[in-house]
């Protein structure tokens, strides 16, 4: 639904506030204390007094949203514009777009993103061509020189375009030593690279997805990648009868066979063959890749798996499911604790 739509049904405060509770209670509206349906007249501020518990109520008491004082068309208002933004936004944007304070954006759409992970979880388990793969938010380093590369399929612009800004790195790390700079390596695998790109503090934690060609994704912030955690992922989410598994040759997939058909495509040797690729998860990255680097720019490890959640809520809904709207609203108005 876009803001006009918004506008249209819910035209002012109460008309969200009734839409809600029949969300949340069905026909009837009910204490959110006691479930009782013997209520007073609903108060000016649109709260109910509940006869049995004699305890007042509002349709957001024990929600993610209570005590927010955000009024429930703002948070419609928010839900119509971020899942609108197909390619994610930021917290000023969205500041600018609801005409509310950065912070109480900022906390705003980290709820969203909870409850769009809340909405991944009910994604059906994978079937068909799948393609699982691991990403570096900030980018992994890799080997630039491959002995076997096979040009064609390299796509040699891009590899050209990288060892040129790698050997660039190279040189101006190389110049900022000889001034005197320290560049210690901190901790295993942290390449010269990593230390150049200090501070956004996520470059290490890589990110799985699972992919089914034509269908839904999966991705999860997994800290240490481990055969027994990459295997355990593929049991979660894909039906392992039905499918067929295609990855790189990463030695962490190496045991997949046991579980589930698999067939590994070497990327030093090419990136596609007989339809053999894992194009579809790349395209994810991509959008992964461009939202959280390009818009995000503070991202917290401890905030990366909401960051992912909501790229997956939208990869999965990229048809512009008509009950993306109703979902979230549902998802907010869950009790989650009372
Ligand atoms: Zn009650």
């Amino acid at each position: 639904m876009n803001l006009i739509e918004i506008t249209q049904k819910f035209p002012t405060e109460l008309d969200c506030i009734i839409y809600a509770e029949k969300i949340r209670y069905g026909k009837k509206p009910k204490c959110a204390y006691c479930d009782s349906t013997n209520l007073s007249k609903r108060n000016k501020d649109y709260r109910y007094l509940c006869k049995d518990c004699n305890k007042s109520s509002s349709v957001t008491v024990g929600t993610i949203i209570q005590g927010t004082r955000v009024p429930l068309q703002t948070w419609f208002f928010a839900i119509s514009v971020i899942t609108d933004a197909k390619k994610g936004m930021s917290a000023l944007q969205l500041q600018r777009n609801i005409n509310v304070s950065y912070p109480t954006a900022f906390a705003m759409y980290h709820k969203l993103r909870v409850l769009m992970a809340e909405e991944n979880k009910n994604v059906q388990e994978l079937d068909g061509i799948v393609e699982m793969d691991e990403k570096y938010i900030g980018g992994k380093p890799r080997k630039l020189n491959h002995p076997h590369v096979n040009e064609e399929n390299m796509r040699p612009r891009l590899l050209n375009k990288r060892a040129k800004k790698h050997a660039e790195l190279e040189k101006d790390l190389y110049t900022l030593k000889k001034e005197g700079w320290d560049f210690t390596p901190q901790g295993k695998n942290r390449s010269l690279i990593q230390q150049n790109k200090k501070g956004r503090g996520t470059d290490n934690i890589p990110i799985v997805g699972i992919v089914q060609r034509d269908g839904n994704v999966v991705a999860e912030v997994m800290r240490h990648l481990t055969y027994e955690k990459l295997r355990e992922m593929v049991k979660k989410y894909v039906d392992e009868d039905k499918s067929l598994l295609i990855t790189d040759n990463y030695q962490g997939y190496k045991s997949m066979k046991k579980i589930i058909d698999h067939i590994k495509i070497d990327h030093s040797m090419m990136y596609s063959y007989k339809g053999v690729n894992s194009n579809t998860i790349e395209s994810f990255w991509a959008i992964i890749e461009r939202g959280i680097m390009g818009q995000y720019h503070s991202v917290t490890p401890k905030m990366l798996p909401n960051y992912v959640a909501e790229f997956v809520y939208k990869y999965n809904n990229r048809e512009n499911n008509p009950k993306m709207f109703d979902d979230l609203v549902h998802n907010m108005l869950k009790p989650t604790s009372l």
